[in-house]
């Protein structure tokens, strides 16, 4: 490695040294306690497959760079050089994590893992290594705002299309709009995934509850974060405040995805506008009687998987809860659950990365945990989540059925405040 490239990855590394981070790097005392935390490593165990394993590559950089020691004693074996072989390290350690955060919550100084690998992510990215795939579709995501009046009118199109399903499939109550897109005035902007899968069933249940809503232009995902580049983070998640602000909508509501949600809720600062995953909307509209649920649509047991970038790390814990109550089929926990839930295993971007061979070895835990609960229905709420669940449901034979909260809700509508027509 030059040293050009070597003195670009210092001035990255250095940007994210606030002094959190710091305390993060500066903290750990190799106790061990979150070792057995890691999916990755309770699935098998090697010491590289740790939380402290994989921080140490990063806290070994900071020591030679950012400390007294690695100028004075490098040979003490704390420090290690930027050069080739360590950002092989550096790759391993930050795409055999998937930022599920689940070590954080056992260690005893509340060392974010997740985030010290984003030091890695931007390392990767500085030296030209990240996973393209995923940088790709992060600038994709981004030049939307530039194609947005280009690609408008197709967009319309394809939800007009989109319709009749919508009024067909649930009998919608939406009247003449059961897709309304681009509303000025609307209480809620609903973002949503690629895919009709992530509108359909939304919009019956926001037509059900009679909601003043509008669907956003824009795809909710957010492959910036999932790279680890905080300037497409912030571009990605501006077309949506854009939007939202243009529209004066009250709330935006992320669909089911963990990432999405965490990022626009959590991680961007406050906004003009509330934010709120799909799924709290649903569990509001049920609490208030805005819609109702033919009971005995959903059989055999049912369990629910926590997405860790929702529940854990976004504190939506109850809602899905509530709402699969009054679902009224045989609800059983994962053991363990709520914040405590194993990562489902393809967080982090390895979902939309494709390869399988990880995901999977990684996650047998996962599919032991729900083998345990003998259920026949995992709900989730989570795109990524429901994609590695299905993945895990083939390759460990769990025989279950993965399903989105909405779906579910969406199957069982029996519309407002009387019998649903064909119910
Ligand atoms: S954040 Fe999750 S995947 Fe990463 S080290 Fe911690 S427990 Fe393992
Ligand atoms: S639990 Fe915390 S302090 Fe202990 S080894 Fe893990 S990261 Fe370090």
């Amino acid at each position: 490695m030059d040293v050009a490239l070597q003195e670009t990855l210092k001035g990255l590394f250095q940007t994210k040294l606030n002094r959190e981070m710091r305390l993060y790097l500066d903290t750990c005392a190799r106790c061990g306690v979150c070792i057995e935390a890691c999916h990755v490593y309770a699935s098998r165990p090697e010491a590289r497959y740790t939380a402290v394993g994989r921080a140490e590559v990063i806290r070994r950089l900071f020591r030679q760079y950012f400390k007294a020691e690695g100028g004075i004693a490098p040979w003490l074996g704390e420090t290690i050089a930027l050069d080739d072989p360590t950002l092989e390290k550096v790759y391993e350690a930050a795409y055999t994590c998937t930022g599920c955060r689940r070590c954080m919550t056992y260690c005893p100084f509340g060392i974010d893992t997740q985030m010290i690998q984003s030091i890695g992510k931007l390392l990767l990215i500085g030296a030209d290594r990240e996973p393209k795939l995923l940088t790709m579709l992060a600038v994709k995501d981004a030049a939307t705002t530039e194609i947005y009046t280009e690609t408008k009118a197709d967009f319309e199109t394809a939800m007009k299309n989109l319709e009749a399903e919508v009024i067909e499939k649930w009998r919608s109550e939406a009247g003449e709009k059961a897709i309304p897109v681009g509303a000025i005035g609307s209480d809620v902007l609903y973002v949503a995934l690629a895919g009709k899968h992530s509108i359909i069933p939304a919009a019956a249940i926001m037509n059900a509850a009679q909601e003043n809503w509008s669907l956003s232009y824009f795809e909710a995902v957010n492959f910036g974060a999932f790279v680890g580049n905080p300037e497409k983070t912030q571009e990605i998640s501006a077309r949506i405040i854009d939007e939202a602000t243009r529209l004066g909508a009250r709330e935006v509501a992320v669909c089911e995805c963990g990432t999405a949600y965490r990022v626009l809720k959590h991680q961007i600062g406050s906004q003009p506008f509330e934010v709120i995953s799909f799924v709290e909307l649903i569990d509001r509209y049920l609490e208030a009687g805005r819609i109702r649920l033919r009971p005995g649509t959903l059989e055999g047991r049912v369990t629910y998987h926590d997405p860790c970038q929702m529940g854990r790390n976004g504190g939506v814990l109850e809602a899905p809860r509530r709402v699969l109550r009054h679902l009224g089929a045989e609800f059983v926990e994962m053991e363990p659950n709520r914040g405590d839930n194993w990562c489902c295993g393809g967080g982090g971007g390895l979902v939309a990365m494709g390869e399988k061979d990880f995901r999977m070895w990684s996650a047998r835990v996962k599919a032991d945990q729900v083998k345990a609960t003998g259920a026949s229905v995992v709900a989730t709420a989570c795109e990524n989540c429901h994609a590695q669940l299905s993945d895990l449901n083939e390759h460990y034979e769990l025989g279950t059925r993965v399903a989105f909260l909405s779906s579910l809700v969406a199957d069982a509508l029996a519309g407002r405040g009387r019998s649903h027509p064909g119910g």
